[in-house]
């Protein structure tokens, strides 16, 4: 891709622009300059207005170069969107470009995946947080204009707020009394008349507190700051790793070292980007950065409105925040001076984006951390194999944090063998034991189970019907208290059935057990205990998930039962008992990445128990005591768990140790979809056979784990190889061809690479 400024003359030269636009386009579109902007301004990382067929879009300008149309279809852009200057810094930009080519997207969804909302639309790239306060004698000058309403109008709202009031607020209260779309123009016009100034900056809210001071480090805190301090500098450490692997249990002081490295980054005048997982982004560890940091903290997530968030990523590109804190996303953030990038909870899933740009923020993070000359710290109680192969190999250093900062003792861990035993739902009775005996103790218990609503499977006891979704190979989820049946695969819902619909048997059993079917059971357990649940259906009203984690830690509710939701990040000091109900779930996924996801989840869920004086007691609900990787991570944590799952997947030829692509389609006729993974297939085989890119597998195709998913059929196809080139090499060979395949006019299909969910 050319980077270069298009010269001054550059259609006369036969230049032209190179503008990437949103569609399904694998590159930039050409185009002439806007007629009426200066060529020294045309720089990449501009927006540009252009025509696309006879729609008008928004562009980014990332090169120029000769043109590839005719000059007769060459079309100019409309108008230039940044003329004060490209709205994506270079290194944003190459990021994008980056990852458009390793992620096989077009380069123009990508770059508008990499800006807010508001810019991929147009807006100006400007902030509203400009005060406005009426000019001393103003009031005396609104009779004179009565002829211009709409300055009449903004005056007026002034006059009430002589305090300043920011353009925000501003555009606000003019949209509700009445849409007054024009009103920055009636403020020019009017400070022109200096009628109107800009007021200074808002003084802080009341209620900031004051920098805290943190704890002192411990030795090896110590040790892992001053590993990363040394690269703080940039490029002048060549050679030194400028990746580290913090690794750390829960409670072992990671944020810690986070804080005092954001210290110094901004302390060298420059910027920390602070990437969590969506569940991670609490409001408890924005205030924790707030009150530690001498700088201004902006948040970045998805679930902002997009002013809120456009305002934040302006910040972030002008220097004015010191502190970048966001999720997945937040990768793309605009730094001026950036200096530090961290990861925290790297082997998050949540880190891969599931649709579209299917990106890995931290891969991203990590990428980009390098091109900046930066370092780039990823921290983790449970790193993921991809990461702990990084350090096998030198790519990354690993630090270490042996213990839990502030002297709490780790959790007991055992292991409860359900064979046999009797049960009370999910609850064995030596687990209830156990819970009451905390509860007696004073202490809180969390249990936790992935499954959500009441029972994952309905049953007629007469006819053997089972509630199943008309569009899914999968049961519907009875969920009692809002008296419905859900697919949790594609969404489709109905009441719950009084009685059979295949014969009206009125006897309906419900099989299995979710969270909220626990939760019943746990409330008649323990009659006076209030049972705080947290899951998705828990928390879907604004504001129930902080009011139930409030009631978690101020005491009131001592037992606390959710999903991976309650497994992570939240600061719940008073949990002496953590408990995984259904370790077997994991244990037996059909995906290779099961047990790994089972061993993070049940480390976490022991990070919750014991973090205070008291100690904790970790229990293991299972009926296979004596699976070896359970087993392992049971004797020897974390570590050997992972040591051994890395050398089963070394055995098996599985990721880290090889490369995958996943091909996915999907259609409403089966023979849609099989006709062309088959036709692709062969593709892929001859390329191999051809013997030009290198040592690649084609595995399949075969039916998607769930086979039927929202009426479609799935099929998939794998593509694995020890390295990242052959796999690369057969994907630029392939790709293009089969964009052109007629079998493709029937199907849809993406390319997931480096797949986090290959069943
Ligand atoms: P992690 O991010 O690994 O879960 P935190 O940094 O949140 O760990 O630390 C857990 C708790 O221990 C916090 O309350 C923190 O203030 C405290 N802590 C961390 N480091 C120290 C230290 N060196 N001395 C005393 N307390 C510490
Ligand atoms: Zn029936
Ligand atoms: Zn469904």
């Amino acid at each position: 891709m050319t980077q270069e400024v298009p010269s001054a003359g550059a259609e006369a030269a036969g230049r032209v622009l190179r503008v990437a636009v949103p569609g399904p386009f694998p590159e930039p579109l050409d185009y002439a300059p806007p007629p009426e902007a200066s060529p020294e301004l045309l720089r990449p990382g501009v927006r540009l207005r252009v025509p696309l067929g006879r729609r008008r879009v928004v562009g980014v300008l990332v090169g120029a170069g000769p043109s590839r149309v005719a000059p007769e279809r060459l079309r100019p852009a409309l108008e230039l969107l940044d003329p004060d200057g490209p709205v994506l810094p270079p290194d944003v930009l190459e990021l994008a470009l980056w990852a458009a080519r390793y992620y096989r997207h077009p380069p123009g969804e990508t770059l508008a995946a990499a800006l807010p909302v508001l810019l991929r639309r147009g807006a100006a790239a400007r902030s509203r947080r400009r005060r406005w306060r009426p000019a001393p004698g103003a009031a005396a000058a609104l009779a004179g204009l009565a002829r211009t309403p709409r300055r009449r109008r903004v005056l007026e709202l002034l006059l009430r707020h002589p305090e300043g009031l920011e353009e925000a607020a501003l555009a606000q209260a003019l949209a509700r009394t009445g849409g007054m779309g024009r009103w920055r123009e009636a403020l020019r016009a009017l400070a022109a008349a200096g009628l109107v100034e800009l007021a200074g900056p808002a003084s802080p809210p009341a209620g900031v507190p004051s920098l805290e001071a943190g704890p002192a480090l411990y030795p090896e805190q110590e040790v892992a700051v001053e590993a990363v301090r040394a690269t703080l500098e940039g490029r002048e450490r060549a050679g030194a790793p400028g990746a580290f692997l913090l690794e750390g249990v829960t409670g072992s002081g990671k944020t810690e070292v986070y804080l005092h490295l954001a210290a110094e980054a901004l302390a060298r005048g420059r910027q920390v980007l602070v990437l969590v997982p969506e569940i991670g982004l609490t409001p408890q560890l924005v205030d924790r950065f707030r009150r530690r940091l001498p700088a201004p903290v902006v948040v970045l997530h998805s679930g902002m409105g997009d002013r809120e968030r456009l305002e934040a990523w302006l910040q972030a590109r002008s220097g004015e925040a010191g502190v970048v804190l966001g999720t997945r996303s937040a990768v793309f953030a605009p730094l001026a001076r950036p200096g530090l990038v961290v990861v925290d909870e790297e082997h998050d899933p949540s880190f891969k984006q599931q649709e579209g740009l299917r990106y890995h923020a931290r891969d991203l993070a990590v990428w980009r951390a390098r091109r900046l000359g930066v370092p780039a710290l990823l921290g983790s109680a449970t790193p993921s194999l991809e990461s702990l192969h990084n350090v096998l190999r030198g790519r990354y250093r690993h630090l270490r944090l042996p213990r839990r900062a502030g002297g709490a003792r780790p959790p007991r861990t055992a292991v409860l063998d359900l064979r046999r035993q009797p049960m009370e739902g999910l609850l064995s009775r030596a687990l209830l034991e156990a819970v009451a005996r905390h509860l007696q103790a004073g202490g809180q218990v969390l249990l936790f189970l992935n499954r959500r609503g009441y029972a994952p499977t309905l049953l007629c006891h007469t006819c053997g019907w089972v509630a199943a979704c008309g569009r899914c190979d999968a049961h519907l989820v009875a969920h009692q208290a809002a008296g419905r049946l859900r697919c949790h695969h594609c969404g489709a819902e109905r009441p719950l059935p009084g009685c059979c619909p295949a014969c009206g048997g009125v006897e309906l059993l419900a099989l299995g057990h979710g969270t909220e079917r626990v939760e019943q059971a746990l409330a008649r357990r323990f009659p006076g205990e209030r049972v705080v649940r947290i899951d998705r259906d828990s928390t879907r009203r604004r504001g129930s998930l902080e009011r139930a984690l409030a009631a978690a830690r101020s005491g009131e509710a001592r037992i606390l039962l959710g999903t991976q939701m309650l497994a992570k990040g939240h600061h719940l000091p008073g949990v002496t008992l953590a408990a995984v109900l259904d370790a077997d779930q994991g244990l037996f996924s059909p995906d290779f990445r099961g047990p790994e996801r089972m061993a993070q989840l049940l480390v976490q869920v022991a990070g919750r128990a014991g973090r205070a004086e008291r100690p904790g007691e970790v229990l293991v609900q299972t009926h296979h005591p004596e699976h070896p990787l359970l087993q392992r991570l049971l004797r020897e944590g974390y570590p050997g768990f992972a040591r051994e799952a890395l050398a089963e997947r070394r055995e098996a030829g599985l990721p880290p140790w090889t490369r995958q692509a996943l091909l996915r389609v999907e259609a409403v006729r089966r023979e849609a979809a099989w006709a062309f993974a088959e036709r692709a297939a062969a593709g892929a085989r001859a390329l191999v056979e051809r013997g030009e890119v290198g040592e690649v597998e084609v595995l399949g195709p075969a039916p998607a784990p769930m086979e039927r998913r929202a009426g479609r059929h799935r099929v998939q196809l794998l593509l694995q190889a020890p390295a990242r080139g052959p796999l690369h090499r057969l994907l630029d060979a392939w790709l293009p061809a089969l964009a052109g395949l007629p079998e493709g006019r029937r199907a849809r299909w993406h390319l997931d690479v480096d797949p986090q969910e290959v069943g």
